[in-house]
């Protein structure tokens, strides 16, 4: 059986977590500041704040900003559900930017013709979540530039993009946005088993996600309400929030994967490049690199093109997993689940993120991919497309 994605555990993982296991913190010591220094640094962002996942890293990262009723999120359709839910857990209203058919990542142009329908009618948006889809930075510049004509803030949802960058610049580093989110679950780059982090260069934003992360309390006395009876207490709750704390077992394998990062990136482009090569004769389209950017890899999603007599997605689908190649969607566009239909949101919003969605499917892509594996799902693949002609 070959997954589409899966983790890439060492020995010298296994023995940073054992060391956490047997020292005195398993949670709020010292691991977990240390993670999130070297991610900080590693990308080339002031302050990093950790947490128990992307999902959680998105929603503190709106609580941040304020983001509640009456406030609009914009998101590409082309991503996972939880780019979008953060704005829905503070109580805004979402909405979707299609995709660009050559990136599937967010299309700038949509997103500025919508920009200015929607400043016309009073419902700018607050927040925009670019997702670097697969890996493949966004267009960031323009992105920005969008922000400061129309006032919106930026949270990236890097969740594929760790070791991707764009320019000089790795994606992180938070030059073209507010916030930038990772996630750290085992199909992603690198993983903590489950776990996200919020990297940022505002100091303010940092207190803000740090103290939501915790329950909305503080125990710097310095910020402690001074009617309150402080004398002997040495915390105070201001504010609504969560526990979304990262343990430092989680922590230790993330410093150790970190370590790593840059050898994961290096092999997934191997793959890809024996990819692009093995699969440039079949009726499909290989991944598009936008000019100036370092992908991080995280998905190889081909899509088939139209008027050839192959076989039909499913039936590539159906093909590839009955010889035990778990090929995977991605993704359903967000609007077309049954909660955001209920929602209102209705079939074709996204006509690109819709013909995407007819036609992709992620092959299997991940650091320890074996080359035999990766020559089975071509020889698969081929004989699939082949067949059908
Ligand atoms: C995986 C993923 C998330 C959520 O990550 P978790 O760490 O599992 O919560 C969010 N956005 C995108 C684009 C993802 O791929």
């Amino acid at each position: 059986m070959i997954p589409y994605g899966r983790q890439d555990i060492s020995e010298e993982d296994i023995a940073e977590v054992d060391q956490v296991l047997r020292s005195d913190f398993l949670t709020q010591g010292p691991t977990v500041p240390r993670f999130e220094r070297a991610v900080a640094d590693f990308v080339g962002a002031k302050n990093g704040i950790a947490s128990t996942s992307a999902t959680a890293a998105l929603h503190l990262a709106c609580l941040a900003l304020e983001v509640g009723p009456g406030d609009w999120l914009w998101t590409s359709a082309n991503t996972f559900v939880a780019s979008a839910n953060c704005g829905l857990y503070c109580g805004a209203q979402v909405d979707f930017i299609d995709i660009d058919p050559r990136t599937y990542n967010m299309c700038v142009k949509s997103l500025a013709e919508k920009l200015e329908t929607a400043e016309k009618t009073g419902q700018l948006p607050k927040v925009v979540v670019p997702v670097h889809f697969a890996g493949q930075p966004c267009d960031m510049v323009t992105i920005h530039a969008l922000s400061k004509r129309y006032g919106f803030k930026i949270i990236e949802d890097a969740s594929h993009a760790i070791g991707a960058s764009l320019g000089q610049e790795k994606i992180g580093a938070c030059t073209y946005s507010d916030l930038t989110v990772f996630s750290f679950h085992p199909v992603k780059i690198i993983t903590s088993g489950e776990g996200g982090m919020v990297l940022t260069n505002d100091d303010e934003l940092t207190n803000k996600i740090r103290i939501f992360r915790t329950h909305g309390i503080t125990n710097d006395v310095l910020d402690f309400d001074p009617r309150l009876p402080d004398e002997i207490w040495n915390y105070q709750q201001q504010a609504l929030g969560f526990n979304y704390r990262m343990t430092d077992i989680q922590a230790a394998l993330g410093i150790s994967q970190l370590g790593r990062v840059d050898e994961f990136v290096a092999k997934r482009h191997g793959l890809a490049e024996r990819y692009d090569d093995a699969l440039s004769a079949l009726p499909l389209s290989i991944p598009w690199q936008a000019p100036d950017t370092h992908s991080a890899y995280h998905l190889y999603p081909i899509v088939l093109q139209k008027g050839c007599s192959q076989k039909s997605q499913r039936e590539l689908y159906d093909f590839m997993r009955a010889r035990h190649i778990l090929v995977n969607l991605h993704y359903i566009p967000v609007y077309r689940h049954p909660y955001f239909e209920r929602i209102g949101f209705e079939k074709n919003y996204c006509p690109n993120a819709e013909a995407y969605f007819k036609s992709a499917l992620s092959i299997p892509m991940f650091a320890s991919l074996k080359g035999e594996q990766q020559d089975r799902v071509i020889s698969v693949l081929t004989e699939a497309l082949a067949n059908t002609q």
